[in-house]
């Protein structure tokens, strides 16, 4: 693989992050598969080696992906950090939607499927670049390209599973953590007028990352916004489709609008978002007329009522559903799909919660073991094609050339099979 550094005496390879500065910017959890595999090793052994050596205990069934590379939370920043001082390159939050945590609230901010351009993967191979995540992709209200004007898409072309982008140990970006597919050979489909002028609002923010400043408030500069807007709290909310209670916590309690608040702010008042979370609203008037574009975005999901109340029937009744789909999904992502948390459902719906984790287990034993026989076949008849053309043995970098395309093309568990065929020990 093509490998850009930047500075020769790092601990970690100093990879140069891909599209900085443009609403293309690659994520930080992209630029931690490829740091992973530029040294040879899977994300998740970075992962634990990253967090041993500061100090941390690792679980024995740590998931390196469940973790937050991308959002607003101290978590991202504090990987974001770490990655920062092991590879000498600075501004790794840039990777990540951390410069935005003093603006953007969290809810509906991070996608609960990981979503992809074929296209831009395609043009990135096209470019002898290797294939990498943009930060757009996860960033929930963007469903579209820009770039490519299609829709953004979620399921492998080859196994028709989703959230095969990176969740896995081993992640090459671009194909397929299932089956090693390339990603790119999805079919796509033209974006909406809609979804291209979220996708652009949004680029433009991220390619231009806020510097905080902790003396200017927050609060007085949506009053500011809400005043020209309209006058008060109450016709503002109405006008944009906000709750009235949401927008009152932005100007008194210092509560962070969310994305979604702040492209429908974008779009009701004919203002830039990248501007408007630059504060760069001097001489700006907003139009009096409603907008040309409807979003279409969700409501505020607390409107209308005080707090939330859970209907566990209806829960429960959600993951009896979850366990009767074709593909077991985890526990983890039940729980998203619910809108709770894993630990929620243990002590509310115990029942339905183990069965739905049992079931993912076994699920994927089995698969993980048939992946296994079919490259241990593979990696047999490559190595025996190559002693019988005279070479000695084979890397795993040989074995990805021979395999490339095919439908074990991708490297879970190549470092150890290779061994494991090479030895004769399986
Ligand atoms: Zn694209
Ligand atoms: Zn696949």
């Amino acid at each position: 693989m093509s490998v850009e550094l930047l500075t020769p005496r790092s601990v970690l390879h100093a990879l140069k992050p891909m599209g900085q500065k443009t609403g293309q910017v690659e994520s930080l959890t992209g630029y931690f598969c490829r740091l992973a595999y530029s040294h040879c090793m899977s994300a998740a052994q970075l992962a634990r080696w990253v967090l041993k050596r500061n100090g941390h205990e690792v679980p024995s069934d740590h998931k390196w992906y469940l973790r937050n590379f991308v959002s607003v939370g101290t978590e991202t920043e504090q990987w974001a950090a770490d990655i920062s001082e092991l590879t000498s390159v600075g501004n790794l939050d840039y990777l990540s939607l951390a410069p935005w945590r003093q603006f953007v609230g969290v809810p509906g901010l991070v996608p609960k499927t990981d979503r992809w351009c074929p296209c831009c993967f395609t043009e990135d191979l096209a470019a002898g670049l290797d294939p990498y995540l943009r930060l757009a992709w996860d960033v929930a209200p963007v469903t579209a390209c820009l770039t490519h004007k299609v829709a953004l898409t979620h399921t492998c072309p080859h196994c028709q599973k989703s959230n095969v982008r990176n969740r896995a140990s081993i992640v090459v970006p671009g194909y397929c953590t299932a089956c090693g597919g390339f990603l790119g050979d999805a079919e796509t489909d033209p974006a909406t007028p809609e979804a291209l002028w979220v996708a652009r609002q949004v680029g433009s923010m991220l390619a231009d990352p806020p510097s905080l400043n902790e003396n200017e408030s927050l609060a007085d500069f949506l009053s500011e916004v809400i005043s020209r807007m309209g006058g008060n709290v109450a016709h503002f909310a109405r006008r944009l489709d906000l709750s009235k209670s949401g927008v009152w916590y932005w100007t008194k309690k210092g509560g962070l609008p969310t994305i979604h608040a702040w492209l429908a702010i974008s779009l009701h008042g004919g203002v830039g978002l990248d501007r408007l979370l630059r504060r760069g609203i001097d001489g700006w008037v907003p139009p009096a007329e409603p907008p040309q574009l409807s979003l279409g975005l969700p409501s505020a999901p607390r409107k209308g009522k005080p707090s939330r109340t859970l209907d566990w029937e209806e829960i429960a009744g959600q993951l009896r559903a979850i366990l009767l789909e074709g593909i077991p999904v985890s526990l983890e992502e039940a729980s998203a799909r619910v809108g709770l948390h894993s630990k929620q459902l243990n002590l509310r719906a115990t029942a339905e919660a183990r069965a739905i984790a049992d079931r993912f287990q076994q699920y994927r034993m089995q698969r993980k073991q048939e992946q296994e026989d079919a490259l241990k076949k593979q990696v047999g008849e490559v190595l025996a094609a190559r002693v019988a053309a005279g070479y000695s043995g084979m890397s795993v970098r040989d074995l990805r050339k021979e395999i490339a395309g095919t439908r074990m093309g991708n490297v879970r568990h190549a470092f150890s099979i290779v061994k494991q065929v090479r030895d004769g020990t399986n």
